[in-house]
């Protein structure tokens, strides 16, 4: 037995409590009421400013972290609106303002993230700047649990919880 705290580490896998707010103190997400989010640490499965602010917590440590846009969803870029015509869309598809869709580069063959700004008689509207972009954020987070993660979820770079395991 050792008395020295565990701290998160690269492949751990950490449970947090957090709180998401803006400069303007709204809150954009939280887990309160919910689970806590359970993540790999040191994969790439939050955003780096708030990932390397974590690196050394303990169980039951609290902090405030402020991410600036760039170490978050990027600044905001104007003019990244595109109208998709209505009829580009599976006519049972609800499409409402808010919506993640994914589209690919005809070109390139990529795909990438779009969101629903508005729909308009002549299509849909969509904004390639991620609804977070260009906004700093503020994170109340908490570390509630950290374990070692096992070989698998650190080859998948994700963790395996009951009920949720993806691939
Ligand atoms: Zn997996």
């Amino acid at each position: 037995m050792s008395d020295e705290k565990k701290t998160v580490q690269q492949d751990d896998v950490v449970s947090i409590d957090y709180t998401l707010t803006d400069s303007q103190g709204n809150v954009i997400d939280s887990s309160e009421g919910a689970e806590p989010l359970e993540y790999l640490h040191g994969h790439n499965n939050l955003i780096p400013g708030l990932e390397s602010e974590l690196t050394g917590m303990s169980v039951g440590d609290e902090k405030q972290v402020t991410v600036a846009p760039e170490d978050a969803y990027g600044p905001r870029q104007e003019d990244a609106t595109q109208i998709i015509p209505t009829d580009a869309f599976p006519p049972d598809m609800q499409v409402e303002p808010g919506m993640a869709l994914e589209m690919r580069d005809t070109t390139t063959g990529q795909v990438f993230e779009v969101y629903v700004t508005e729909i308009r008689p002549e299509g849909v509207v969509v904004d390639f700047n991620h609804p977070l972009a260009g906004v700093t954020l503020n994170f109340d987070v908490k570390v509630v649990g950290i374990r070692p993660a096992t070989p698998d979820e650190i080859a998948h770079g994700h963790v395996h919880s009951a009920g949720h395991h993806h691939h």
